[in-house]
């Protein structure tokens, strides 16, 4: 039977991908190290575990707003000045935030500027809402490059995605980098989208800038966060939209349609989550000494920007390569030889790199580097 012409012309999520090939590759013997999947190793914290199974307990196990739990969407909207309940939409994870607000501001034809390299699923989320995905490349230290952000503005320009941290380069941008935004946005009336899930895994002496201080651009800032890798609850599915105006009603009016209310025992989980995190501490250290050590490693086997935040390296590997190989072929041999899994930098819409999790155990990643230097 024929399918859509979107679904036909769209491949599946990398990244995810990756969770049944491993699984996989393990089940036939292979013993794999798992450096693809962004993914904190940490268990979710017990106050998040009781809160969920205490909800559970007490009944939330049906339906609620589509938009999400009161409660919930009230500690949330105190982050942001200005905001009520109202403008708060949970969803499940980032993910379907970021698919729901492109289904939400695009029209065919539209177009969302995208700094590559980027996050797996921004592009074909974008194309999903029949929208193009216009790539605008970064700056050899990661950086944006304002100047090719600017020629890339048409009058059909329906957003920009900004996400910082980044995934995949981890390079965090500074408030000038939003302030200029900011003023692009305005002058050529789009929106900003800012995909903050990385927000807390920022490593000293960087500093995440929150673009909600920019107080004159928040009519047209659409803010994303997620509960995912803030408190290790990436299987609970919590993200949310913070948007002003009518923003957060549409999309919950998309949201009725689409799959209701996340699952409510798990947004009392997250609520136990919101504020306060007094784990991130301990975490932010060892992550800390897991990405030195992993950019000392990296670094002696490719060339490799420091990474400020979020959990990734992403060397680039074309001195490693073979004639005319790839870096998904070099990644898939990797893989096969090695059993160290990484993500191809074409995933990102940047070949020739990959991408490295450091966001492992330090035996892991000890041992994952001993496998890769052994076999380059
Ligand atoms: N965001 C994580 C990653 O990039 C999780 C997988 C996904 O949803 O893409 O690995």
């Amino acid at each position: 039977m024929r399918l859509a012409q979107r679904i036909v012309r769209s491949k599946a999520s990398p990244t995810t991908a990756f969770i049944p090939l491993l699984r996989q590759l393990r089940q036939a013997g292979t013993d794999v190290l798992n450096l693809a999947i962004g993914e904190p190793e940490f268990a979710t914290p017990a106050s998040v575990v009781t809160a969920t199974a205490q909800a559970l307990q007490d009944g939330f196990t049906r339906y609620d707003a589509a938009g999400g739990v009161t409660a919930l969407r009230q500690r949330l909207a105190a982050d942001f000045e200005g905001l009520g309940a109202e403008n708060i939409v949970v969803t499940n994870g980032a993910k379907q935030a970021l698919f729901s607000i492109f289904q939400t501001i695009c029209d065919p034809g539209d177009e969302v500027i995208l700094p590559v390299p980027c996050w797996v699923s921004f592009t074909a989320q974008v194309r999903l809402a029949g929208a193009e995905a216009v790539s605008v490349a970064c700056r050899g230290d990661h950086q944006l490059d304002m100047a090719a952000i600017a020629r890339a503005i048409s009058p059909r320009t329906r957003a920009i995605v900004v996400n910082s941290p980044n995934n995949p380069t981890g390079a965090v941008y500074p408030r000038q980098t939003f302030a200029d935004l900011a003023s692009l946005a305005r002058e050529n009336d789009f929106y900003l989208v800012a995909d903050e899930a990385y927000r807390d895994f920022v490593y000293p002496p960087h500093k995440a800038f929150d673009p909600w201080r920019l107080a004159d651009i928040r009519d047209r800032l659409i803010v994303v966060r997620s509960f995912s890798k803030t408190a290790a609850m990436t299987g609970f599915r919590v993200g949310y939209v913070a948007a002003a105006g009518d923003l957060a009603r549409a999309l919950e009016r998309l949201q009725s349609h689409l799959c209701g209310n996340v699952c409510t025992f798990a947004q009392y989980g997250a609520l136990a989550a919101a504020g306060e995190a007094p784990w991130l501490k301990t975490w932010l250290a060892k992550l800390d000494e897991r990405r030195r050590y992993a950019y000392a490693q990296a670094t002696a086997l490719f060339d490799c920007v420091p990474p400020q935040g979020a959990f990734y390296l992403f060397p680039d590997v074309r001195r490693r390569l073979a004639k005319g190989q790839s870096s998904h072929d070099f990644a898939m041999e990797l893989l096969r030889q090695t059993g160290v899994a990484m993500v191809p930098g074409e995933a990102f819409g940047t070949p020739g790199h990959v991408r490295i999790c450091y966001a492992v155990s330090a035996e892991t990643l000890a041992e994952a580097f001993a496998r890769l230097r052994k076999h380059l």
